[in-house]
């Protein structure tokens, strides 16, 4: 019987059977911990402080990239609490020193399989540590998706952001381009109209597929130029981003490059939630976000609650990740309370 399901983060095979497809084996020892929380961004660090706090004993595994999406900002200056602003990485070693100081066990790794059903949980960690769990917090987050440009990856933090309200604002009088069709893509063009000079939105169908009203405020907003049929196919620039070369009506006869003057480069193309592992055991909606029952944190499982990007596909900030995670500790700390009286 396969009592797990596996996620493939290393890409290399396991070196024994218990690694290949991952059988528990009868002699294996098994951690036993309070309360496990799976990931460390806002979310994961916020649920830590809290449930450490409340004497939870909290073991944290860090995950895949630890410190989560705000290691890849630069400035974060609309984290309640830091007037001058604070680069990602030092607010969440911040976050990190403060979960450490109330007795957090922090732990480098990944959560590879889980088996969530039985009464208490079992969770994989690098595809051979067995944890069992009174409660599970996962606050695995979402990855931003990218179009696969190697010009993303050179002007990371220098002109490439997938996140419009964390760096428009560095944009001030410039002019950038976001590319995506969808909601947040309107959204974050929206809001980038409002502070920079000029921004195009580049679409690669004839139409948006945003809804109405979204639509509407995009093509009543005059400083955004709709780009509908037109691909990225490059950025370029010595110092940052400085333009894009776009492909209008790529792959037909009338194909043709086109070149905008830009200083920014948002990806507006949607998100993947991190919940993979999860989906066998926990509902989830079409695109992967776990469902919680809002306002609260609990998922389709018992002792087992979300917080964060995984469960939140509107907000997606780190203030309202630290918020879910803090509802995730005192939903856990109510839940053993219950059990255990
Ligand atoms: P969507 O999946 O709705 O849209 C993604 C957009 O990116 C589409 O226009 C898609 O194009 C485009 N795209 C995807 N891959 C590429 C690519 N490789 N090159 C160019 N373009 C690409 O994602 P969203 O993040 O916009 O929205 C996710 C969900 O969240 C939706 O249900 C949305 O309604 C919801 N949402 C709601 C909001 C609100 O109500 N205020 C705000 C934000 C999101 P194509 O259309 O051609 O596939």
């Amino acid at each position: 019987m396969e009592l797990f399901k596996s996620m493939d983060t290393s890409g290399e095979a396991g070196q024994n059977e218990n690694e290949n497809n991952l059988k528990p084996v009868a002699d294996q020892e098994v951690e036993k911990v309070q309360c496990l929380i799976i990931g460390s961004g806002p979310a994961g660090y916020t649920a830590a402080i809290y449930a450490a706090r409340a004497n939870l004993n909290p073991v944290l595994y860090e995950g895949l990239q630890p410190g989560g999406q705000l290691t890849t900002t630069t400035e974060v200056e609309n984290y309640p609490g830091y007037p001058e602003g604070v680069t990602g990485p030092v607010m969440m070693e911040d976050l990190k020193k403060q979960a450490e100081r109330f007795g957090t066990d922090i732990r480098w790794g990944i959560a590879t399989s889980v088996d969530f059903s039985g009464e208490n949980h079992i969770v994989v960690i690098d595809k051979k540590k067995m944890i069992e769990a009174e409660a599970v917090i996962i606050a695995t987050g979402a990855t931003a998706k990218y179009l696969g440009l190697e010009a993303e990856k050179k002007y990371a933090g220098g002109g490439v952001s997938a996140c419009a309200t964390c760096d428009g604002f560095f944009y001030k009088g410039k002019d950038v381009a976001v590319v995506g069709g969808g909601d947040t893509a309107a959204e974050e063009a929206l809001y980038l109209a409002g502070i920079v000079r000029k921004v195009y939105l580049i679409i690669r169908k004839d139409y948006m597929r945003a809804s109405k009203v979204m639509v509407e405020r995009v093509e009543n907003t005059k400083n955004i130029e709709v780009l509908y049929e037109h691909n990225t196919k490059d950025l370029y620039g010595e110092n940052g981003v400085e333009g894009a070369i776009l492909l209008h009506k790529m792959g037909t006869p009338e194909e043709k490059e086109v070149r905008i003057e830009i200083s920014g480069f948002f990806l507006a193309i949607g998100h993947t939630p991190n919940s993979e592992i999860f989906k066998d055991y926990i509902e989830t909606d079409e695109v992967g976000y776990i469902k919680t029952d809002a306002p609260g944190s609990k998922t389709t499982v018992k002792g087992v609650f979300a917080c964060g990007d995984v469960m939140d596909s509107t907000y997606r900030q780190a203030v309202t990740a630290a918020g879910s995670g803090c509802k995730a500790a005192i939903d856990v700390e109510r839940y053993l309370g219950e059990k255990h009286s």
